[in-house]
């Protein structure tokens, strides 16, 4: 399944995979942008809820 890919698409500077899955640093959630953090379906693919609870909680944290 693909992800939305309206911010991908908007957002300069953001790294984006073959799925249009935003890429994100696994252990902090940093995105290929300073300053800006991903998680959940964008990140992931379609998922779970509680993933994309837990990576909110890495992303805060980082
Ligand atoms: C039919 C269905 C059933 C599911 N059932 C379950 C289940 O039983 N249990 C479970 O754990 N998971 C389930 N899931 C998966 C779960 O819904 C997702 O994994 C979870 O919602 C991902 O959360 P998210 O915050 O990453 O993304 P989302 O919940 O998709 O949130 C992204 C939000 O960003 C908004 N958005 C998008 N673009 C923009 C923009 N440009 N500007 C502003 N806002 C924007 C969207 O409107 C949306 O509200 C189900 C999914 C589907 C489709």
């Amino acid at each position: 399944m693909w992800s939305n890919p309206l911010i991908p698409n908007t957002t300069h500077g953001l790294e984006v995979g073959k799925h249009g899955n935003v890429i994100t640093d696994p252990l902090t959630g940093k995105t290929s942008r300073k300053g800006v953090f991903a998680g959940g379906d964008i990140a992931t693919g379609a998922a779970t809820v509680i993933l994309a609870m837990g990576a909110a909680r890495v992303a805060a944290r980082a």
